[in-house]
Parts: C-alpha cells; structure tokens; sequence
C-alpha cells in the first residue's frame, strides 16, 4: 500500500501474503494478527506457512500471519495510529493504513474465499480458555457451515456469542466476512500476551484439522471422538456474563479459567494501593456458570472487563432459545 511518512515521502506499507495454490478445491484465507499483541495465530499462521507441502493442497490457501504488524513488533492491541483493526471494516480505500488494509481485504480477499479463519487470543489484558468460536449468524446454511468449522478444531470448548453491545457488529472483520456469505471460522487461543507449548499445540493442531475438515488440505480430519475424548463444552457468552471493574487499582483473579461457579462468587478483587485505609472491592458474578475469560493484565481503570462467565448449554440447540 501506498504510504507517507516524516521519513519517506514516498513509500510504501508491505504486508506479507502467502499463497498455496493447487488445482481444484476450496480457497480458505488464514489469518493471524488482527491484534497485534495476540501471539498465538501470528505463529500458526506463520508456521503454517513454513510447513505446508503444496502436494497437500487441493484448492487455495491464502495466508496473512499477521495482519497488525507494528502493533505486534510494539506488543500492544492496537496499531500506532490508535486503530483497532477489528473495528475499521468494511476499510476505506483512501483511509488510514489499518482502512485501506481493511478494505483490500474486504473487498479483494473476502470475495474470492469460501472460507475465512480469524485467529485471536486475550492480548495481554485478557486470557481466554483456548477455544474455537463462532457468532450465531441467522442464516442457517452459512451457521450450518460454520458450526463445522468450529467443531473441527477438537478444542475442549466452544463459545458461541451475540453480539457485543454498543458495537458496530460489521465494523469487525468476522462479521464483514459473514456478511459476504462466507464459512467463517474465529477463536481465542489463549492471551496476556504470551504463549505456552501447549496453546501452541492447541492452536496449530486445531489448525490442520479445521484445514483438512473443510476439504482444502488433503487427509481425513480427526474427531473429538476417534481422539477419544469426551464431547467439547459448549458456552454462550452473553451480557449477563461479563464483570467489569467498578472502580481503578490492580486486579486480582480470584477464579481459574474454566471453573465452574455460583451466582455472587467472588471472581475478583480490586487492590487500592494508594489508600491502605480501603478494604480490597470484590467483584461478583451475576450468573452461574463457567469462567471463560479472566483478566490478563492486573492494571485495570473503571470499565474494564476483568471476567467473563458463561453459561454452558447442553447442545447447540439451546443457542435457538438463547438467541431468540
Ligand atoms: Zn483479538
């Protein structure tokens, strides 16, 4: 992309696309970064990209593995211009880097895919049980799709939400793709902006399978069950889960991620270190449920989101009821 800067009058943005193209078959466009400080779908995209064998291929495979590039390199959420890429859709052409990015992919990648897979983790601020996740979009063929996709990633949770309140759903890149009609698939790896073996290993595996599941990566894709492990949970995040911070301080977990727990649990509590006077506040949950998001970064500032709980349904089918 065309670019200015104090610098260089003249230059230009480069953003690394990877393209595996190989006779008939589904084109399905991977894509890490959308945060910058969400590490762990920058390294599968990226490792995904390093291991590919073209053999394996029947169909396209377009790879972004980070689309926030300085935003990752700073270790921050959002791009240096104060964008937050996931809230810049459909783009502008003749916008802001992150709005012309936006726009390229909105408008030339999108069109041409049949499957569009959005990886994201907590960041920093936040850490999210590893899960491959969707949005309950209203039309059944594209949720059909969808719930498929979700499903191939073998996780031992799924979360399937609304959407979030006092946002412009389409100004999300999720969203403009399901918009277009297309199979998408999202999840939140892990966060607070570091990643372990073992989310590694949860997102890569998850990777290939959802790969080979929508038919563009040769092989037979794995189940939960013939991986012998019991059905996934199934957790819809609502409004009603989510605990923001009542007032500023540092922020103590009280809860583990995936702990089941009651109506008025303690989930947290919020440290004044200024005035010793003042006892801890402590946060409650407002539902029964499972933890699903806990608070990454313990700097909080009032309005902050510092857990998420949701409620686990028995099958998909509750989202009907949910969802209304
Ligand atoms: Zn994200």
């Amino acid at each position: 992309m065309g670019d200015s800067t104090n610098n260089s009058g003249w230059t230009s943005y480069n953003v690394p696309i990877i393209k595996f193209s190989n006779g008939a078959g589904p084109t399905v466009l991977v894509l890490g970064g959308n945060h910058g400080d969400e590490y762990e779908g920058q390294i599968a995209a990226s490792s995904l990209a390093h291991q590919l064998d073209l053999n394996q291929v029947q169909g396209r495979i377009i790879i972004i593995p980070c689309l926030s590039q300085e935003a990752s390199r700073a270790g921050t959420r959002l791009w240096p211009d104060g964008s937050n890429f996931n809230r810049v859709f459909p783009g502008n052409e003749n916008g802001k880097l992150s709005e012309k990015l936006a726009h390229y992919l909105s408008s030339f990648l999108f069109p041409i895919c049949d499957g569009v897979l959005d990886m994201h983790s907590g960041g920093r601020s936040m850490h999210f049980i590893p899960s491959s996740n969707m949005t309950w979009v209203s039309e059944l063929t594209q949720r059909t799709k969808m719930i498929n996709n979700m499903l191939a990633w073998n996780t031992d949770f799924h979360m399937v939400g609304l959407e979030q309140a006092g946002t412009n759903p389409y100004s999300l890149l999720n969203r403009n793709a399901e918009q277009q009609g297309k199979s998408v698939s999202t999840g939140e790896f892990g966060g607070s902006g570091y990643t372990t073996p073992e989310s590694i290993k949860i997102i890569k595996d998850g990777l290939l399978n959802f790969l080979k599941a929508f038919g563009v990566l040769r092989g037979l894709p794995e189940t939960r069950e013939s991986l012998g492990l019991k059905p996934a949970e199934i957790i819809f995040l609502g409004p009603a889960g989510f605990i923001s911070a009542t007032h500023h301080g540092i922020y103590e977990n009280c809860v583990r991620l995936g702990a089941d727990i009651e109506v008025g649990d303690v989930v947290g509590k919020i440290h004044d270190f200024d005035h010793h006077n003042v006892a801890p506040i402590e946060l409650l949950s407002k539902i029964s449920g499972v933890v699903a998001v806990i608070r990454g970064f313990p700097p909080i500032t009032i309005g902050d989101v510092v857990c998420v709980v949701g409620k686990k349904l028995n099958s998909l089918a509750e989202m009907e009821k949910v969802a209304g």
